[in-house]
């Protein structure tokens, strides 16, 4: 039997939202990847087939090989019309934040956030959930929100309203939450879920090729170039880091999703624990930073104590107001204080 992560009482509030509220946004974080564009695209397309206004609304695009998912056509990005999306959020009933935790994550949405009257509900697995939020369900230990999406439609005893497409935005937000079941997933009822999915009528070997086959071939030679000339590995620190500047991105005619993965390349090196890639943003005036790791090691740790940043154990990012030369100075300066660290997860990067 599949479990319900939720208990009764947890919905009780949005239950009764229901009732009366129509109007819904449902927002998500900046750089939206493939859980917060397919959660609140699955999330919208179950409200409005209650009959809801629902829409989705991202703070900036999602990447190209995200446009497919049934719905995409129809989200809003702030950046495109920041009157009329702040409109909506001062408007809407119900404002539902999915896959992130603190509103810092909805970049310019925070403002018309904090001041709507509307009831705000938090689904998310990030840990530390903030406190601006009416009802929050937050679980760290879910494979993903899309995960947490089916779980709450299936709890308001609505298993029945998931159709393909709905079915099809759950699946590619859990499966690129978890490098398409590679981490993350060792769950038997992540799997039964799944199972649901496929029998809902999912070609789960299509969303695979529709969101990873995808690229550009400049892409696959940006990672080439990255894999060959950028990737520097530090054996006795048990981490490597790549970097690329905003020129090196334009040489390769760089697209928003075109480094997704990067990060996660050097994990694949025998003995590399933690991974960081930093991105120049030329257009944001910053650097992007994402980090991973494996096993126990905390890299949203790493993230939070020099960066400000912050995510999953294993999964984190954050950003650096600076020259990535900087960038990269206050990574080394972090594993230096980080080596004086006594505490085992972090110890075992030192251990060469
Ligand atoms: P990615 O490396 O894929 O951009 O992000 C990995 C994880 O870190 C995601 O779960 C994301 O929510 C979190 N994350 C990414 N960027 C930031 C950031 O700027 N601040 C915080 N607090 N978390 C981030
Ligand atoms: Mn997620």
């Amino acid at each position: 039997m599949i479990e319900n992560m939720f208990s009764g009482s947890d919905l009780s509030e949005f239950r009764i939202w229901m009732t009366w509220a129509d109007r819904y946004v449902i927002l998500t974080h900046m750089g939206p990847d493939g859980d917060a564009v397919g959660s609140s695209l699955a999330l919208c397309r179950y409200l409005r087939g209650k009959g809801k206004q629902a829409v989705v609304l991202v703070p900036d695009s999602a990447p190209g090989f995200l446009k497919w998912l049934p719905g995409a056509d129809d989200i809003r990005v702030y950046a495109d019309d920041p009157d009329s999306s702040d409109d909506l959020v001062y408007k809407a009933d119900v404002l539902c934040c999915l896959d992130f935790n603190v509103v810092g994550r909805i970049g310019r949405i925070a403002a018309s956030f904090l001041y709507s009257k509307a009831k705000k509900f938090l689904l998310d697995h990030h840990p530390y959930p903030g406190a601006n939020y009416d009802v929050i369900l937050s679980h760290p230990e879910a494979s993903s929100t899309s995960e947490l999406v089916f779980h709450l439609i299936c709890a308001l005893g609505d298993f029945s309203e998931i159709d393909k497409e709905t079915a099809q935005c759950i699946y590619t937000g859990i499966m690129t939450d978890t490098g398409a079941l590679s981490y993350n997933s060792n769950n038997s009822n992540l799997f039964k879920v799944i199972s649901h999915l496929l029998e809902k009528g999912i070609d789960k070997d299509e969303i695979y090729r529709r969101v990873y086959n995808n690229y550009s071939e400049s892409r696959l030679r940006l990672q080439g170039f990255v894999l060959n000339e950028k990737m520097q590995v530090f054996p006795e620190l048990s981490t490597a880091l790549i970097t690329l500047n905003d020129q090196e991105l334009r040489r390769f005619s760089y697209r928003k999703g075109d480094t997704e993965g990067f990060v996660n390349m050097p994990l694949q090196i025998n003995g590399v624990l933690m991974s960081a890639f930093f991105r120049e943003d030329a257009e944001q005036g910053l650097i992007k930073l994402s980090f991973r790791s494996t096993g126990n090691v905390p890299c949203n740790r790493f993230s939070s104590d020099f960066f400000n940043g912050g995510g999953h154990e294993n999964a984190a990012g954050g950003e650096f107001r600076g020259t990535l030369q900087e960038a990269v100075e206050r990574f080394r300066k972090g594993l230096d204080e980080w080596s004086r660290s006594q505490e085992d997860c972090i110890r075992q990067l030192f251990k060469k």
